[in-house]
């Protein structure tokens, strides 16, 4: 092999697979080369270096001889092994969520510092030791948000999509006191006047402000913010499906986040839904957006009121 088919990089295993007897197919995302998919032989054999190498999330510094088809990992360094997440089903299941999402979303030879970045800050996060479920679901929000911005799709939470409207008391939609959507076709929210008849969820300020920290504060401060269990679960609604729309794909690790973390189950009737009905036309199943200008005060458990705050979408 010559020289110049082999390369080193940082890297996070984001996925290892059986592969023949006694190697591993690994995925993995490099700040530099982006996904690299690698063959690692001998990494199921306990006394090969490369065992300990291909765990799922660790972090480590690879080199690869590039294949025609698939590249191969020559050797490496641990960097931060995240055996931690072991211990923890709920942050597992989570960071098995973050790295299929990566997955899907980056690809060969295409630099991914940003994602690379998040995804550096979330492995640390998740196995903080004392985090709990709830610092989880946070840290999950932050992340799918700011994935979202990696990608050229952050939501726009300044003025309504549609009129431009800045909200009542003119800071903007964040201290404005009524409920808006957020619409995942139109790209930020809209508000009530302009909202009928289209997909999303509905948001009261303290929701909105908290998308808001949730985008621009770094991710390991995600756990700090103070969010009550009921705006918690909408906001959850609300990103995920927001997500799902310019990720349209359908996440295979979706149903164990949901079980593990006990989120609403909303999030599975929209699997994988992505463009075609968030963004549909179909205004049949239109709701009409709640009344008033009220904050809605009641709504104090996990998953409480949440098909009332549903927009025009497919729930069946
Ligand atoms: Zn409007």
């Amino acid at each position: 092999m010559s020289a110049g088919r082999l390369y080193a990089t940082e890297a996070i295993v984001l996925r290892s697979q059986v592969l023949g007897e006694g190697d591993r197919l690994v995925t993995l995302l490099s700040p530099t080369e982006g996904k690299i998919r690698a063959a690692a032989r001998g990494a199921r054999r306990g006394r090969s270096s490369l065992a300990a190498l291909t765990q799922p999330f660790v972090h480590g510094r690879y080199s690869f001889y590039r294949g025609r088809d698939l590249d191969s990992v020559r050797q490496g360094e641990i960097i931060e092994a995240h055996l931690g997440l072991q211990k923890d089903l709920a942050a597992m299941a989570v960071a098995t969520f973050l790295a299929e999402l990566l997955d899907y979303t980056s690809a060969a030879r295409q630099p991914a510092d940003a994602l690379f970045d998040l995804m550096v800050v979330a492995l640390r996060e998740l196995e903080r030791p004392g985090a709990e479920p709830r610092d989880h679901q946070k840290l999950l929000l932050a992340m799918e948000l700011q994935l979202c911005e990696a990608l050229g799709f952050r939501p726009r939470l300044d003025v309504c999509m549609r009129c431009g409207r800045a909200g009542s008391g003119g800071g903007g939609p964040a201290e404005s006191s009524s409920l808006w959507l957020l619409s995942p076709a139109e790209g930020g929210l809209l508000c009530r006047q302009c909202a009928a008849g289209s997909g999303g969820v509905w948001l009261g300020a303290p929701e909105r402000q908290a998308l808001r920290h949730l985008l621009e504060a770094p991710l390991s401060r995600a756990r700090l913010l103070e969010l009550s269990p009921g705006s918690l679960a909408a906001l959850i609604l609300a990103v995920r499906m927001y997500t799902d729309f310019y990720v349209n794909h359908k996440l295979r690790s979706l149903p164990f986040l949901v079980s593990t973390l006990g989120l609403p189950e909303p999030l599975l009737a929209r699997e994988g839904t992505g463009r075609e009905r968030a963004g549909g036309v179909d205004g049949t199943r239109a709701r009409n957006g709640p009344d008033g200008d009220e904050q809605d005060e009641q709504r104090r458990s996990p998953g409480a009121g949440l098909p009332e705050r549903l927009g025009n979408v497919d729930r069946s």
